[in-house]
């Protein structure tokens, strides 16, 4: 089946049998990415993730003061 990329526009032709191919069919809502956005995007996210500014619990240190009187 053909494929349009949705970041960058480029069409690209895969394979009916693989992975992509079926949920792309069962869920048209879901967006082809080709290779190459795909990792840009997994490389801007690992750069964030290093920057140590990423935290998993904000706002946690607010909701022990409020429980204490
Ligand atoms: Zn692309």
């Amino acid at each position: 089946m053909r494929v349009k990329c949705s970041i960058c526009d480029k069409i690209e032709q895969i394979d009916d049998e693989t992975l992509t191919a079926k949920r792309l069919r069962n869920r048209p809502i879901h967006t082809y990415m080709c290779q190459e956005c795909h990792d840009r995007i997994k490389v801007k996210t690992e750069a964030r993730l290093n920057t140590g500014h990423f935290s998993f619990h904000p706002g946690q240190k607010t909701k022990k003061d409020k429980i204490k009187k």
